[in-house]
């Protein structure tokens, strides 16, 4: 599996700070697997709202009562309810040295309470967007498998594991998301399409610390290409050297 040959640490990234760092990109270009990779590198937590609403599911909260139909349908839950999970969620300590917010935010009104809730950090939002052309994407989520014990993402297509059905680094069973079939994911990119693209677009004329990186590339050259970024925006010259230098298998 590739998470196996991901580029090695920097030398210096223990001093890199990377501040609260946005995925934004439509279902399946890869927010989740280049999050936990961002997360291994600097061990800062990834915040996804989808993942937290999942939890909720599972623990059959109000919250996850109330969401479970509407991610079923590929329909976004509520603004005022993902804020606030957000919200509890960023009280956390581990959120000190930064954080990667995967799938949110996904609205307008999202992105503005963001705005407004990090009025005083010390260091400004950084928005990635991952583009992939959405003809690829449909394989992507039909043929994702998920292990339910560390999280690793695959691909049944593209990036099967060596035992099928089965996590190289967990022996577990692999999971389907519940919303990863055809009909919901056309509801998703809907979604996507109505309410999402909009906030690419907030990003992009606010404030320039935004970049687009080419999703349709290795797991690894999306992932130099993500930090090279990130680097760039938090002008961090050094950290940008040696990732340019960083083999990338
Ligand atoms: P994801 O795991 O990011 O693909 O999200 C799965 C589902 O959770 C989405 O299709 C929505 O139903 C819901 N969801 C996740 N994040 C948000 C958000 N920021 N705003 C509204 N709904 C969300």
């Amino acid at each position: 599996m590739s998470m196996m040959s991901m580029p090695k640490p920097l030398s210096n990234s223990s001093i890199f700070v990377p501040g609260p760092v946005l995925l934004l990109g439509a279902p399946g270009v890869g927010k989740g697997t280049q999050a936990k990779r961002l997360v291994e590198r600097f061990s800062i937590p990834q915040i996804s709202t989808g993942d937290l609403l999942r939890e909720h599911r599972k623990n059959q909260t109000e919250l996850g009562m109330l969401a479970e139909e509407l991610m079923a349908k590929g329909l976004l839950v509520p603004d005022d309810l993902v804020n606030q999970m957000v919200a509890t969620r960023l009280t956390e300590p581990d959120t000190r040295n930064g954080y990667i917010l995967d799938g949110f935010p996904r609205t307008l009104n999202q992105a503005e309470w963001l705005d407004r809730q990090l009025a005083d950090s010390l260091l400004p939002v950084v928005a990635i967007s991952i583009v992939v052309p959405e003809r690829i994407l449909l394989e992507r989520i039909t043929g994702r498998l998920i292990c339910p014990v560390c999280g690793t993402i695959y691909n049944m297509y593209s990036e099967p594991p060596s035992q099928l059905g089965i996590c190289d680094r967990e022996g577990a069973t692999l999971t389907q998301r519940a919303d990863d079939t055809e009909p919901v994911f056309y509801e998703r990119m809907n979604a996507f399409r109505s309410k999402t693209a909009a906030v690419v677009e907030y990003y992009r004329s606010h404030g320039g610390r935004f970049a687009e990186v080419d999703g349709n590339l290795s797991m690894d050259e999306v992932t130099r290409s993500i930090l090279a970024t990130l680097f760039e925006l938090r002008n961090a010259t050094d950290s940008l050297e040696s990732v340019q230098h960083e083999k990338v298998r």
